[in-house]
């Protein structure tokens, strides 16, 4: 069918081709109403969308996954008003042995599911909105943090980098309400950095572009999360109203065996100095590849060699031999 359908097709001396994507379930294994069977048909045919022009089979793997997602979004709603959830941080040391600040990380801990990493439901949040009230709880309960931190041992410099999805830019009153909390809270705008992802501009860069503005009004910085992973070109960086790049882990994996990566992150590296941006290093875990970095003037890492992400009381502890 798929075949079929992807010829070209002749419409007043243009050519079109069209694609499809085209889920299967079979009666009686997958269901044994048309509801049913339809309903599974659809959760395949939206698998086989993520491929594009593709087929996929309703299997038991995608009912589970669908009955585990449905758990954590139902799940999710009660997350904040049952205290599940809490913030882990990890640090960012400088090429001279500083350090620079730390990342802000959410956690969530669940009675019944456990543990369920964000890479798992953080996205699951994003499509349900839940995204926006857990967004608030990070940035206000890592702000408090640092701002106690500051106080109680004396980092009077210290950058706090929080991660930021585009639904939260869209709510009404975000920056408002950030920066009200930044005033309350008596905290510096110029020591947080808002990370975004490539991901974000893909939709809707004109509408993203004057929020971001606006944000670096206020004084706080932008940092470009993942970079490399994603879709941005050059010719955009160029117009992006941001103070940093992070390279991400897959660039960093490799560095030390890898010419081409180390080519590569050089490149990153002189393109972010002509632009003027700060770069962080993310995911390294050997000192091989921190000492690499440095040579190759990387000003910031992050990564498990220098330490995971740790709750408070151990970040107290960790920055200790920084004073
Ligand atoms: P990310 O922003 O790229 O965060 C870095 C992730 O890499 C973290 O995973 C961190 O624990 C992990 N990591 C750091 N150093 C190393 C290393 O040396 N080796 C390895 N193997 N991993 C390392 P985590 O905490 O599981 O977070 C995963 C993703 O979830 C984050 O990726 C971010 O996209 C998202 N996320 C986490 N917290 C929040 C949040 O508060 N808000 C939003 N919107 N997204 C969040
Ligand atoms: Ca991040
Ligand atoms: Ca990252």
């Amino acid at each position: 069918v798929l075949s079929r359908l992807s010829e070209p097709y002749l419409v007043d001396h243009y050519s079109f081709i069209i694609g499809a994507s085209i889920g299967i379930c079979q009666y009686p294994n997958d269901g044994d109403s048309f509801d049913s069977l339809l309903s599974a048909a659809d959760t395949a045919m939206y698998r086989a969308k993520t491929q594009k022009n593709d087929y996929c089979l309703f299997t038991d793997e995608l009912r589970q996954q669908i009955s585990s997602t449905a758990k954590i979004e139902q799940a999710l709603h009660g997350a904040l008003a049952n205290s599940e959830l809490h913030m882990v941080y990890q640090p960012q040391v400088t090429d001279e042995g500083k350090l620079h600040g730390v990342e802000a990380l959410l956690r969530w801990r669940n009675p019944e599911l456990g543990v369920t990493p964000p890479d798992r439901f953080i996205p699951i949040a994003e499509d349900n909105g839940t995204i926006i009230e857990l967004g608030y709880f990070v940035i206000e309960q890592s702000i408090r943090d640092i701002v106690n931190f500051r106080k109680s041992y004396g980092f009077s410099e210290i950058n706090l980098s929080i991660n930021v999805s585009i639904r939260q830019f869209q709510a009404v009153g975000f920056i408002q309400r950030l920066e009200a909390l930044l005033e309350s809270c008596n905290y510096p705008p110029q020591q947080l950095t808002l990370e975004i992802t490539e991901g974000i501009f893909i939709n809707d860069f004109e509408y993203m572009l004057p929020r971001l503005d606006e944000i670096r009004a206020l004084g706080i910085n932008l940092s470009l999360d993942d970079f490399g992973t994603g879709y941005s070109s050059l010719r955009m960086l160029k117009d992006l109203p941001i103070d940093e790049l992070k390279i991400d882990k897959s660039f960093i994996d490799h560095i030390t065996e890898s010419q081409q990566d180390k080519t590569l992150v050089s490149s990153i590296l002189s393109i972010a100095q002509n632009a003027n941006m700060r770069v962080v290093a993310e995911g390294i875990e050997f000192r091989e590849q921190s000492e690499l970095l440095t040579e190759l003037g990387c000003g910031i890492e992050q990564g498990y060699y220098h330490s995971k992400p740790i709750p408070y009381d151990q970040l107290v502890e960790f920055c200790a031999k920084f004073k």
